[in-house]
């Protein structure tokens, strides 16, 4: 392998510069953060694989039981969301919902909480990642579970990156072939933990694993995809005028809908839940004061295609994905508090010595790691409860105010990173 000489002196300087202090852990010295995504896999999906490495780590790591995707549950705007620890309203990748997005550059990822600390990032066949230090692009060896475990080995032994994600497409792709639930599914996981397991072995050989955390995420769960509506929608209005699809099929924008609309559709036994624009906000989506979201109940999609399986409503099967944490500074144990993909950014970039970057909208998952709490995230996870209430209550329900749940989420937001801020610049 020849690479370009800039490249070549960097590898070679022996002791990379790492300004790493770590403010929030002081006592952390993982040299090594490794993000395995399992595309598609639900936690039910999950916890019911036979894939017995993984289930090791688990079992010697932190479980969070109730880790949820960002909406829209769909592959890109998801993992945009795990790699910059920010909601869509923020990193832009989401739904047709109008509404002011300001799309921002590589400085909101990852990558650059790192970089600005002097520590690297490779990615392999995740195109939303930006701005590592190598990126191995998915085109390359295709959904291939073999390849893109050897891809990872060798972009771990080749540049020893500070934090490598790989994400595993074959488990999405098979359940939507398939369904979910599908033998194959559960054969792709199970070659998968083969991987995984090739993977920490490698760690072994030519860094420390012991100063190594292991990340298992997912990105969304799977439904199934029998019931079309776009010949009932035909009532509600005229297709592309009043209302438009959303790639996936499971949620559909409502352009400036009457309450009579509004009605007819929450009326239907298609409707899981229709969010206001309020309420998409909520969410951490943008969204014009004139959209409405409609999600589907599991089952419905807009339109038959051949896909078996489909994703990117809002259902639960397709937002609570699996979490796990495991390396020396994790403290074992299952946690039900709620944990969210955009958690993983912020938590690998304390525990690394990065940067707390100002866009970050996750929490530091302290509740799972051994060293003294520095700061509460108590009332971060209260709202999350709170929205979990809110979006398991039947579309009926009422009681819930939206509005104010939404100037507590960006109120807890900005204090949160001011607490952040605040340790940092004092330790
Ligand atoms: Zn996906």
């Amino acid at each position: 392998m020849t690479f370009p000489s800039e490249v070549e002196r960097i590898l070679n300087t022996p002791d990379r510069p790492q300004l790493n202090k770590r403010p929030f852990y002081p006592e952390s010295d993982y040299q090594h953060v490794v993000l395995v995504i399992l595309d598609g896999v639900s936690r039910r999906v999950y916890e019911a694989a036979e894939i017995p490495f993984i289930r090791e780590l688990q079992n010697n790591g932190a479980y969070f039981s109730n880790c949820f995707t960002s909406f829209p549950t769909m592959t890109a705007s998801a993992h945009s969301s795990i790699n910059s620890g920010s909601y869509p309203e923020t990193h832009a990748v989401g739904m047709a919902t109008g509404g002011e997005r300001v799309v921002l550059d590589n400085s909101i990822y990852l990558s650059a909480a790192l970089k600005k600390a002097g520590l690297t990032s490779s990615c392999v066949a995740d195109p939303t990642f930006k701005g590592a230090f190598s990126y191995l692009s998915v085109e390359y060896f295709g959904h291939s579970i073999p390849q893109t475990g050897a891809m990872a080995r060798w972009s771990f032994e080749t540049f020893k990156p500070s934090f490598l994600t790989v994400t595993f497409y074959a488990t999405d792709t098979l359940s939507h072939a398939y369904g979910p639930g599908h033998r194959h599914v559960y054969a792709a996981l199970t070659e998968v933990d083969k991987e995984v397991e090739k993977l920490v072995h490698c760690v072994r050989q030519v860094s420390d694993v012991e100063k190594t955390l292991f990340v298992i995420a997912s990105d969304h769960g799977q439904v199934d995809s029998d019931i079309p509506v776009v010949s009932e929608c035909r009532a509600f209005g005229e297709p592309g005028v009043d209302f438009v699809p959303n790639p996936g099929g499971r949620t559909i924008t409502l352009n400036n809908p009457s309450d009579k609309q509004l009605q007819q559709w929450a009326a239907h036994d298609m409707t899981l839940k229709i969010l206001s624009p309020t309420e998409v906000h909520l969410l951490g989506h943008h969204c014009a004061p004139n959209h409405h979201v409609v999600c589907l109940q599991e089952g419905y999609t807009w339109q038959k295609t051949h896909n078996v399986s489909i994703h990117g409503g809002l259902s639960t099967e397709e937002r609570n994905v699996p979490l796990v944490l495991s390396g020396y500074g994790v403290r074992p144990g299952v946690y039900g508090q709620v944990a969210e993909g955009i958690d993983i950014a912020p938590t690998a970039s304390a525990l690394l010595g990065g940067q707390h970057l100002p866009s970050f909208q996750g929490r530091i998952l302290s509740e799972a790691l051994m060293w003294d709490n520095p700061l509460s995230a108590d009332d971060l996870i209260e709202f999350r409860r709170k929205r979990e209430a809110w979006l398991k209550a039947p579309k009926t329900a009422t009681g819930f105010d939206t509005k104010a749940l939404l100037l507590e989420r960006r109120r807890l937001e900005h204090e949160y990173y001011k607490a952040v801020l605040q340790r940092s610049n004092n330790a």
